[in-house]
């Protein structure tokens, strides 16, 4: 999972970040690493709702920018 995103993160962010990026999770099997980062993105929807607002907005701009891609 990449997510790159400017925002402040809390303690809890800052900890589950680094649990994600350990090494013990990087080793670790599939179902473990996308139950990790599906805690990620629970906290994120419920403590920082702006976060996922501003994806929200991003996302029809981002197909916006493909689909002109596509038709030059
Ligand atoms: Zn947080």
């Amino acid at each position: 999972m990449k997510l790159y995103l400017d925002f402040e993160p809390c303690q809890e962010c800052n900890a589950m970040m680094k649990d994600l990026s350990s090494p013990e999770m990087l080793f670790a099997d599939e179902v473990t690493r996308s139950n990790e980062s599906a805690k990620f993105l629970r906290h994120l929807t419920y403590n920082h709702n702006e976060i996922v607002q501003a994806v929200m907005e991003d996302l029809p701009k981002q197909k916006r920018d493909q689909e002109f891609d596509f038709f030059k």
